[in-house]
């Protein structure tokens, strides 16, 4: 048996081969399906408790994709809710988790248990290897040069505070900027609001077209020597906008400034690269991705990370401690201080297999037509309005209706076993660019069907017609 294979990892991701379609989110920009990883993750001999190993369907030779296939792994979408069957249409929220995952979280604390690095035993080290061996898959999905590149963290909010509170504080000064676009998330605006004031930098804002894309001649504008940092996502919670983040990302670094990427809502919908981002930083939360929450990575090019000073001080991170002098661990191992959410790597471990398991570029490609399909049955919602148009876009409608509070929506949706998100989705800026200071949300993921979509437009014509 090969590594991988002990793993439950695929030889090579799935999507390494395929070429996205026009019809895909990564139109134009084929550079987001990442090439096959240059090294296998590490051994993970020993890590042989149930569901970490070759359970998952992702062992199946020929990558394969149908809506069908992934809900079959999705137990909780075979539940109901207040007596009709669950449509989870808050994927942008968090999304559902395969049986892999949970068998793999299962197994490990049925079997697995045990905290990792220290100790001598059997136990210890098998739980290090899975725990080092998600590390190496998750560097293998963002297609990162090496396991060393990531930092564990509980999810995009505490990654990005990270970057703000280790590299920020060291990299800048009054005087300092810091490029935001509008339709951020307020993670990626709040913490570095904390970090500019602390430091005498300013955050600056990068205006919206009425679209929801960025305006990049107004990017390009506020570009100077005095930019440290652009701070951008690369999917909108609640525009559903996918920026060029490349393009961005070439011309921050023009000016020499860092670009940091919030992957939040973009893991889940089409590959990632970040050598082809040439992303300095690179964030995502694991339950936006199948994966249990409370568990996340930060990648940084690896001069970068050498530089960062911890942030959080304890165990885990030192190489040696006394009262007079206390030596730090190397990266990635400085920047995650006690003990860390271990069965969530296992989790997160098994998501991405579960995920590369299937024909990427088939998924993107499924989301999109999803996406297109959910349009045209809105369109058909009396008083509906769609917020955000960007011809690049993952599947995410936000929407308000005429004569309806977005709670009143939400609540109406529910009783038909519907889940949408109401209210300013975190993203308080982008909805004022709109003029609004609330919407409805429905996010889709791989597993949502057409015929869910047409439930959600038939329940929202019911809604206007009850007056
Ligand atoms: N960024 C984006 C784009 C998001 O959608 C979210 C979650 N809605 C976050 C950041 C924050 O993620 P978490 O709460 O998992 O840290």
């Amino acid at each position: 048996m090969t590594t991988p294979d002990l793993l439950g990892l695929p030889a090579t991701a799935p999507g390494a081969t395929g070429v996205p379609t026009a019809a895909s989110p990564a139109a134009g920009t084929a550079s987001r399906v990442p090439p096959p990883a240059a090294t296998p993750p590490p051994e993970a001999a020993g890590a042989t408790w149930p569901g970490i190993g070759a359970t998952g369907r992702q062992n199946s030779q020929q990558p394969s994709f149908s809506p069908e296939l992934a809900r079959r792994d999705m137990p909780i979408l075979h539940r109901t809710v207040n007596g009709k069957p669950l449509v989870w249409l808050d994927n942008g929220a968090t999304t559902q988790k395969p049986r892999q995952v949970i068998e793999a979280v299962s197994g490990f604390y049925g079997a697995g248990n045990s905290n990792i690095h220290r100790g001598a035993h059997t136990m210890a080290r098998e739980a290090t290897e899975a725990y080092e061996g998600g590390r190496a898959a998750v560097a293998q999905f963002l297609g990162a040069g090496s396991p060393d590149e990531i930092v564990f963290t509980r999810g995009t909010t505490e990654a990005i505070n990270l970057v703000a509170q280790s590299w920020g504080r060291a990299n800048l000064g009054p005087g300092d900027d810091i490029l935001v676009p509008v339709l951020e998330h307020h993670s990626n605006i709040v913490p570095w609001q904390m970090v500019a004031k602390e430091t005498r930098a300013r955050v600056v804002p990068v205006p919206l077209r009425p679209d929801g894309q960025i305006d990049l001649d107004a990017y390009a504008d506020r570009l100077s020597m005095r930019t440290r940092l652009v701070a951008l996502s690369q999917a909108s919670n609640v525009l559903g906008t996918v920026p060029p983040v490349k393009e961005m990302t070439a011309l921050a670094h023009r000016y020499r400034a860092k670009v940091l990427v919030d992957g939040a809502q973009a893991v889940a919908h089409f590959p990632v690269d970040v050598a082809d981002l040439d992303a300095d930083f690179y964030v995502f939360s694991g339950h936006k991705l199948f994966a249990p929450t409370g568990i996340g990575a930060l990648y940084a090019k690896p001069e970068i990370l050498e530089a960062m000073a911890p942030w959080q001080g304890g165990g885990n991170m030192i190489e040696s401690v006394s009262f007079e002098q206390t030596d730090y661990a190397p990266v990635p191992h400085r920047l995650e201080a006690g003990t860390g959410h271990i069965a969530g790597v296992v989790g997160l471990l098994a998501a991405v297999n579960w995920l590369t398991g299937f024909d990427r570029p088939a998924v993107a490609a499924y989301e999109t037509e999803l996406l297109g399909y959910a349009q045209q049955a809105l369109a058909t919602v009396p008083g509906l309005d769609l917020i955000g148009s960007a011809p690049d876009r993952i599947a995410v409608l936000t929407f308000t209706l005429a004569g309806h509070d977005p709670v009143e929506i939400a609540d109406w949706l529910d009783r038909d076993g519907i889940a949408v998100r109401a209210g300013h989705h975190c993203a308080q800026p982008a909805l004022a660019h709109y003029g609004l200071a609330s919407a409805a949300r429905a996010s889709l993921a791989l597993y949502n069907t057409p015929e869910e979509v047409d439930q959600l437009a038939a329940s929202l014509q019911r809604l206007q017609k009850s007056g």
